[in-house]
């Protein structure tokens, strides 16, 4: 097994301990650990490029916050990237339509195509029933009366392999027609399912052991004619490089609407999921995990870029970390406030974290005794752009000018303006509202918070 990520960037990254921000040389050692990583995953090659060439800008300058190592601070961002590529958030399966709505599974043959029909069938039309609600949200939130297909006419065997699948499920199959062809079959299927009042019809096309032209265009007719709501692409999670070839082909012909990620129990290391994901654009929306029918599980992107960076709680600790930054900040603000000596630093810090946090909801949360405040200020409108004029005028200020803001008088604060493009009385705003803020903050200070809110209410 190969080793976690965290431990061979932790290698790296040992000497540069305690650094600001990341540097592009520490960046590019990292993203060297992080690609072989991948690559070790299982991720196809391609993937890995793209994947490295993202995250490069995204980690070149980013802070290193304090109670973690560089290390830690690149394997944050890159987890959240995968996480990002990987989808995001768990994807369910469309099925609202007028029924009978239909899914078309398609894949190689021996990827768990019929295996996976019959376990989404089972579980359809169990409906929540034992199930923990987590685990399946939407898709299967209603029990659903599902009718299953085989359209393999290829192998003899494969029509009837569905029928017992069918049997062990509880779940019906379409009732076999010796020599019937695959475009009857789902002619029939498709009315069968209506005039029995079926909500969803499950349609298992023939296998293939490669791409091959022949029964591309049998599947491509058949979805033509099926119009299924669902494709879903089934791939089996350890043959790796060769699933992407095979995904890729698939969905430049077919509207492939999911992917379906068998023998994941078998393969702990789960980079297919992002191989697929990323070559195909389509989400991966359920996975295998044994050979048993209740064996399938929603697909949760987070949990599966754990997996391939090879760790699981650097990523909890780096968001613990972040929420203590985030603490020690607002409690050294709070020490110097109760001095009075909040400044133009301060404020300076203020508007960038509120920036960065995009609300004002962030800084005033952060300001003891502002709960008032706090609902007089969100009615003021701040901007972006503001917020960065207000930086820049900051920024003009000489450290003595930020750390007592009285010393500003009409000749400096001509120069401020003029050195960082804003108008004379945006100065005197800015001035202001650290003024206000000040005397705000002692008048806490003097009558405590209970007193302060009184005398705001009263
Ligand atoms: P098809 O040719 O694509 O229809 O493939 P099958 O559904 O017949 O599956 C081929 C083999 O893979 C069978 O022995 C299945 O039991 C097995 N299989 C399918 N899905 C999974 C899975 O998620 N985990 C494991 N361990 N085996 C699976």
């Amino acid at each position: 097994m190969f080793e976690g990520l965290s431990k061979r960037l932790g290698d790296v990254f040992d000497k540069l301990r305690g650094r600001g921000a990341l540097s592009e040389a520490d960046v590019d050692a990292a993203l060297r650990e992080v690609r072989t990583a991948l690559l070790e995953a299982d991720v196809a090659l391609p993937v890995v490029r793209q994947f490295v060439d993202e995250v490069r800008p995204k980690a070149i300058g980013a802070d290193v916050i304090r109670s973690v190592t560089p290390g830690q601070m690149v394997i944050k961002i890159v987890n959240d990237h995968l996480v990002e590529m990987l989808g995001g958030t768990v994807a369910d399966l469309d099925l609202g339509a007028i029924p009978p709505v239909v899914i078309l599974m398609v894949g190689l043959q021996g990827s768990g195509k019929t295996t996976s029909s019959a376990k989404i069938a089972y579980r359809l039309s169990q409906g929540p029933q034992g199930m923990a609600a987590e685990m399946f949200g939407g898709t299967f939130s209603t029990r659903r009366k599902v009718l299953m297909a085989s359209l393999d006419t290829r192998r003899p065997a494969a029509q009837h392999q569905l029928k017992v699948l069918g049997e062990q499920t509880g779940v019906p199959t379409l009732p076999i027609v010796p020599l019937e062809m695959p475009l009857a079959i789902t002619r029939r299927a498709l009315e069968t399912a209506k005039r029995e009042g079926f909500d969803v019809l499950i349609l298992d096309t023939a296998g293939r052991l490669s791409i091959d032209e022949e029964l591309m265009k049998e599947v491509a007719d058949i979805s033509d004619l099926a119009k299924p709501k669902e494709t879903l692409l089934v791939a089996d999670a350890m043959t790796g490089q060769d699933a992407v070839n095979v995904a890729k082909a698939f969905n430049d012909r077919l509207a492939v609407t999911g992917i379906v990620l068998t023998r994941v129990d078998g393969d702990a290391r789960g980079g297919a999921a992002l191989s697929m994901r990323a070559v195909t654009g389509r989400p991966v929306k359920l996975i295998g995990v044994g050979e048993k029918f209740d064996a399938l599980e929603p697909f949760h992107p987070d949990r599966i870029a754990s997996r391939i960076l090879g760790m699981g709680d650097i990523v909890s600790l780096v968001e613990r970390a972040a929420e203590t930054i985030d603490k020690e900040d607002a409690e050294k603000l709070a020490a110097k406030v109760r001095k009075g000596q909040f400044d133009m630093d301060d404020l300076l810090n203020q508007l960038r974290q509120l920036r960065k946090m995009g609300g004002l909801s962030g800084l005033m949360g952060m300001l003891p005794g502002a709960m008032q405040a706090k609902a007089a200020m969100s009615k003021a409108k701040i901007d972006e752009g503001q917020l960065k004029r207000q930086e820049a005028v900051i920024l003009a200020m000489t450290p003595k000018e930020r750390r007592n803001p009285d010393l500003i008088h009409a000749s400096r604060k001509k120069r401020i303006a003029k050195g960082s493009g804003v108008q004379v009385q945006d100065v005197n705003k800015l001035l202001k509202q650290h003024a206000d803020m000040l005397k705000m903050m002692k008048r806490v200070n003097k009558l405590g918070e209970k007193g302060f809110m009184r005398s705001l209410g009263g």
